[in-house]
């Protein structure tokens, strides 16, 4: 099979939490070495405004 490249990272999911109300609005997967804080202005519904999101590692 061509072009099919298996590439290991350090990937694991997060959750992002608005930093207004706390909650979790988002799961996203990001790369623990790049990125190990992510920030990101994103809408939020329990605000219903877009907030920002700060990642959180703790899964369920
Ligand atoms: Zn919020």
């Amino acid at each position: 099979m061509a072009g099919t490249k298996k590439k290991k990272g350090a990937r694991i999911n997060v959750g992002l939490l608005c930093t207004t109300c706390g909650k979790q609005n988002y799961v996203v997967m990001i790369n623990k070495v790049n990125d190990p804080k992510l920030e990101i202005k994103k809408y939020c519904n329990q605000c219903r405004t877009h907030t920002l999101h700060k990642s959180k590692e703790k899964l369920k």
